[in-house]
C-alpha cells in the first residue's frame, strides 16, 4: 500500500471512530459531521478560528508583542539580570493558553483525544515557518517527560505528537532524557531555573540546528536546560516550538 492509501485509510478510520464513539468538538460540544473534522478531532468553524495570527512575535519567547519591537518587556527584563538570558535561540510559541485554545489542549491532554493530535502537530510544522532556521535539515527534540510523570497520566502527549510529524516526513529524534526532579509547575520562577540543573541529560550524538517541541512554555526554564543539554553534547542552535504560551 503507498503511504498516500495508508494515509486515506487512517482518516477513514477516525471517521467511522467517531461516528461510534463520538468524542465532538472539544470546543463547542458540536458534532463532527465529516472525515476532515473527525480527523483533527474539531468541527470546521471552531477549527477556522483557531489559527495563530501573523503579528510580530518576541524574538526570544514567541509571544506576540504588543507595541514593542523585537524582544518583550518581560524577556527584556529577564536579560537584564545576572544570567537571566535564555540558553536556547528562540521560540516560536503557537496559541494562548486560555478560553478555547486550553479546552483544546485539555481534551487532548487529559480527555486523550487523539484526532485532535493530528490539528496540533500540523500547526507545529507550519510554525517551524516562524524561526529563523538556516539549516536545509529540520531535526525536532521532543522535549522529555518527568520521569513517573507518563506513569501517572497514561501517555506522553509530547512524544505522541513526535509519532504524528514523523507521519509528515519529518525528523523527529528523542535523545533527551530526564533525572527526577520536582514538578516545575509547584516552583516560582528562580527556583525552576535550578530545580532543573544537572537533570536533562543529552544520550544520543548532537549536532548544528536542533527544534525543541513541547506543549506549554511559561518561563522557558525547562527549554533552557534541555538547549543546555544539547549545546553541551555539540549543537550549534537550539530553537524552540510551544504550542502554548501561559
Ligand atoms: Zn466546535
Ligand atoms: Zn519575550
Amino acid at each position: 500500500m503507498t503511504k498516500d492509501l495508508i494515509h486515506q485509510a487512517a482518516r477513514m478510520a477516525a471517521y467511522i471512530r467517531e461516528y461510534l464513539f463520538p468524542a465532538d468538538c472539544p470546543i463547542c460540544g458540536g458534532e463532527l459531521l465529516d472525515i476532515d473534522e473527525s480527523w483533527y478531532g474539531l468541527c470546521r468553524p471552531c477549527m477556522t478560528g483557531l489559527f495563530p495570527g501573523d503579528e510580530k512575535r518576541c524574538s526570544s519567547c514567541g509571544r506576540p508583542l504588543i507595541s514593542e519591537q523585537g524582544q518583550c518587556l518581560q524577556c527584556r527584563e529577564r536579560e537584564a539580570e545576572p544570567e537571566g538570558a535564555h540558553t536556547f535561540d528562540g521560540v516560536f510559541s503557537i496559541f494562548p493558553y486560555i478560553g478555547k485554545y486550553r479546552k483544546l489542549l485539555t481534551a487532548y491532554k487529559f480527555g486523550r483525544q487523539l484526532s485532535i493530535g493530528n490539528f496540533l502537530a500540523e500547526r507545529i510544522m507550519e510554525g517551524m515557518e516562524r524561526l529563523p532556521l538556516t539549516a536545509s535539515e529540520r531535526v525536532l527534540v521532543p522535549v522529555p517527560p518527568r520521569p513517573g510523570k507518563v506513569r501517572k497520566a497514561g501517555w506522553d502527549q509530547v512524544a505522541y505528537l513526535g509519532a504524528r510529524l514523523r507521519k509528515m516526513d519529518l525528523k523527529v529524534y528523542p535523545c533527551l532524557k530526564r533525572l527526577p526532579s520536582k514538578s516545575q509547575k509547584e516552583l516560582n520562577k528562580a527556583n525552576r531555573k535550578t530545580n532543573l540543573k544537572g537533570k536533562i541529560l543529552c544520550t544520543k550524538p548532537v549536532s548544528g540546528e536542533l527544534i525543541l517541541f513541547d506543549d506549554v512554555i511559561t518561563t522557558g526554564a525547562t527549554l533552557d536546560a534541555c538547549a543546555a543539554a544539547l549545546k553541551e553534547a555539540g549543537a550549534e542552535k537550539v530553537y524552540g516550538i510551544c504550542l502554548f504560551y501561559d
